[in-house]
């Protein structure tokens, strides 16, 4: 099944890149496997991924014992200080960063650990109550550029969560909104490339389509989630 999937979702970001001329090794796709077993994982690396996203950070932990070296960990979910500690040096980048107080954590637990993380800010674009981050432009160039001054972390780019919707097009402004603010306000604190994460199951293509070089597709490869046995918190 995961076999078929992944066939599917990697056929959808090809034509999708096709459509808007750009280069399929632009976009990394982010196997999404919160809840799932190792067993599962396993499969998707035999299949060829090697870039994972979890949002627990134990859960992730327990993953990375078992699963070979080189899979690069992407933290996606809402992060609590305390835990910082246990990832920075191990994930390949942490996506969800969205206050300055976690952003001031994971740069001196780098510090200790005399690492350099990788971090995306975290934009709620459609400022939904149910989200971390905020969608208020200044306030997240404020963020940013203070973000910007700390040692320890690469700044890489932006990552939001758009709303869920059975309308993906609706979705696109959002996409297109978060790429003007990288592009129009706040470049000169990211790299030449910077990073956008943006694009989940329901609209990943639309998210290709405008510009996301980072999508995280969890449903759409593993199948569906068992939430009982689940929070979404850290
Ligand atoms: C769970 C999750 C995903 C994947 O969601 P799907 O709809 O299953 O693809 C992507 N991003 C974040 C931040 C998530 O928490």
């Amino acid at each position: 099944m995961i076999g078929e999937n992944l066939k599917n979702v990697e056929e959808n970001i090809t034509n999708a890149c096709e459509r808007v001329n750009r280069n399929r090794e632009d976009v990394t796709l982010i196997a999404v496997s919160k809840t799932k077993p190792v067993e599962l994982l396993k499969s998707a690396y035999d299949l060829g991924c090697r870039d994972f996203g979890e949002n627990k950070v134990q859960e992730m932990l327990d993953k990375i014992d078992v699963l070979p070296k080189d899979i690069r960990w992407h933290m996606i979910g809402h992060l609590q200080t305390n835990k910082v500690k246990y990832i920075v040096d191990k994930v390949a980048m942490i996506h969800s960063v969205d206050s300055l107080h976690l952003a001031k954590e994971i740069s001196k637990e780098a510090g200790k650990k005399n690492c350099i993380t990788n971090i995306l800010i975290e934009i709620n674009v459609a400022g939904e109550a149910s989200k971390f981050g905020t969608s208020d432009w200044d306030t997240n160039y404020d963020l940013i550029r203070t973000i910007s001054l700390l040692p320890n972390l690469h700044l890489c780019g932006l990552m939001t969560i758009a709303p869920y919707t059975e309308h993906p097009e609706e979705n696109r402004i959002y996409f297109q909104q978060l790429k003007d603010f990288l592009k129009n306000r706040v470049s000169e604190f990211f790299p030449t490339t910077p990073y956008l994460s943006m694009g989940m199951t329901g609209d990943y293509v639309i998210a290709v389509e405008e510009g996301a070089t980072h999508v995280r597709v969890g449903t759409g490869i593993f199948g569906e989630r068992n939430y009982h046995l689940n929070t979404t918190e850290n």
